[in-house]
């Protein structure tokens, strides 16, 4: 195994640390149940920092009974408030926590930096401003759902059970709270055991909004209180973002209740590039493809397919790139890798790394400084790495990446598609038609082209096979929480 080496830091930039005097951190949060915090009933938790392990707050726990009492609190607000509204008033309460978003960005990423361990740069530039921008989008469509395609008069479910996972806290928020909202829907939503800071301060915003009491929940808790809420029989809508495992035992218990489900799962997503591909623009791709947000990313592009005539050239310089990254504290401005979630998921990684490593492939460290404390792991990469290899089928969900090899764009499309997953892929060509034709072979919801991990409010994401079904975002997320005749968002 490579040995990590702590280098100098001769030459480096200087720390650029963004300062935690922006939060007003509670020392404690309660449930948040029709528009007030109040006490759970379950064992309360602490959230930890991963970059120090350190307690940010402790954290109420849910019990059965909370749960009872967060759905029939969307329940009210449902039949007394929320279905009485215009989809124009509805749209104004979207509109408004999309402006409270904006302005109290700052506080949101140096939060969610905190909370999840990702570098402050992705959380202010990336996470925050589309959470702001998945609200502005959803509050255009809430007068407008007539007009979307979807058949006459949609009507909405009712309650909505939205369970999210931790890569995303908060973005992954918005992605189920924004669209239920604007389709006139309720929520109960349950974020991450490791990741509920961004959610609850979340909660704070809700309230300045003055969004109608009860219309969205937010109860904190670990699976136990995800099942409990996915399984109530008063939610109309199951909406979850995890793991495939969990997904499937979602599905099961689900099954013939008559609620509709999405589920967005994992992937092993391909990043396809062929010898004509502009190669400094692919080298970038790659790296923000599986370095981005310590690969805890489900549509990562975590399979590098590489034409092998340029396999030495993208690897050297991909090696080159790798060793300027910076891996540190998370709230440090020029920080590009920062901490892994938690300890379990650094254990994962770890593990399946190491399996790696004895199935024969070709192990390769980034030489980065490892702070003491806290959950590291530098940038990896796996080279000769056969298609039977588990790290080219399992989902690591770190920041490793394995490279495989082919000759023709039949044996790429065929490896890419060699997976039980189906999220996404990325094709790396000059030449548009045959990104076309590529593209048009791949079983994956999303495709990027010469770019990657590019997100829209406007542009549906999902999966096939074991990455989950229905989509969200854009009109297709509408779908997802509307009834509507003669539309289904497979179409
Ligand atoms: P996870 O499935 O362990 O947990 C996700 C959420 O489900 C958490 O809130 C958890 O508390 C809850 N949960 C756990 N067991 C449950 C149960 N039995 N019933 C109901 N809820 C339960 O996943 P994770 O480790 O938090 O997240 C990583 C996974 O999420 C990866 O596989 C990743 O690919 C996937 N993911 C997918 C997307 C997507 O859009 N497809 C986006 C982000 C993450």
């Amino acid at each position: 195994m490579t040995e990590i080496v702590k280098k100098s830091s001769f030459l480096d930039y200087a720390p650029a640390p963004e300062s935690t005097s922006i939060l007003h951190l509670q020392k404690s949060y309660g449930l948040f149940i029709d528009g007030s915090f109040v006490k759970g009933h379950g064992k309360a938790f602490q959230t930890i920092s991963p970059a120090t392990e350190k307690t940010i707050a402790e954290i109420a726990n849910a019990s059965a009974k909370d749960v009872d009492t967060a759905v029939a609190a969307a329940r009210r607000a449902y039949d007394r408030t929320w279905s009485k509204l215009s989809g124009a008033d509805r749209g104004k309460y979207l509109f408004r926590i999309a402006r409270l978003v904006q302005e109290r960005a700052r506080e949101l990423a140096v939060a969610e930096s905190l909370d999840n361990g990702k570098p402050i740069k992705e959380s202010r530039d990336v996470d925050v401003p589309l959470v702001a921008a998945w609200f502005f989008y959803y509050a255009g469509w809430a007068d407008k759902l007539d007009y979307a395609g979807l058949g006459p008069n949609p009507r909405a479910l009712g309650v909505a059970a939205q369970v999210i996972p931790w890569n995303f806290p908060l973005l992954m928020l918005a992605w189920k709270v924004a669209p239920a909202l604007a389709a006139g829907n309720t929520v109960v939503i349950k974020p991450a055991e490791t990741t509920p800071l961004s959610a609850l301060i979340f909660a704070e915003i809700l309230q300045q909004a003055e969004l109608p009491d009860g219309v969205v929940n937010i109860i904190t808790g670990a699976g136990d209180t995800g099942q409990a809420l996915v399984n109530h029989p008063d939610v109309n809508k199951v909406a979850f973002t995890g793991s495939t495992a969990v997904g499937r035992a979602i599905a099961k218990s689900v099954a013939g209740t008559g609620k509709k489900v999405t589920l967005e799962l994992g992937g092993k997503a391909a990043n396809i590039v062929f010898d004509d591909a502009p190669i400094d623009q692919a080298v970038e791709g790659i790296v923000n493809g599986i370095f981005f947000n310590q690969g805890h990313v489900c549509c990562a592009g975590s399979r590098l397919l590489v034409q092998e005539n340029i396999h030495d050239e993208v690897v050297d310089r991909l090696k080159t790139r790798l060793s300027t990254l910076r891996l540190g504290d998370p709230l440090d401005k020029n920080t590009d890798i920062g901490a892994i979630n938690s300890r379990e998921q650094l254990d994962r990684i770890r593990e399946l790394s190491d399996i790696g490593e004895k199935e024969g492939a070709d192990r390769w460290t980034a030489d980065c400084v490892i702070p003491d404390k806290g959950f590291w792991f530098a940038p990896t990469i796996f080279d000769n790495v056969s298609t039977s290899s588990t790290i080219a089928r399992e989902e690591v969900f770190g920041p490793v990446l394995s490279v495989l090899t082919f000759r023709t764009p039949a044996e790429a499309i065929a490896k890419a598609n060699n997976t039980p997953y189906g999220l996404s892929a990325g094709i790396w060509s000059d030449k548009g038609s045959k990104i076309l034709a590529v593209a048009d072979q791949l079983r994956a919801g999303v495709i990027w082209a010469n770019t990657f991990n590019r997100f829209d409010p406007a542009s549906p994401f999902g999966g096939y096979k074991e990455s989950g079904y229905g989509r969200e975002g854009g009109r297709h997320g509408l779908a997802a929480y509307l009834e509507s005749a003669g539309w289904s968002a497979s179409k």
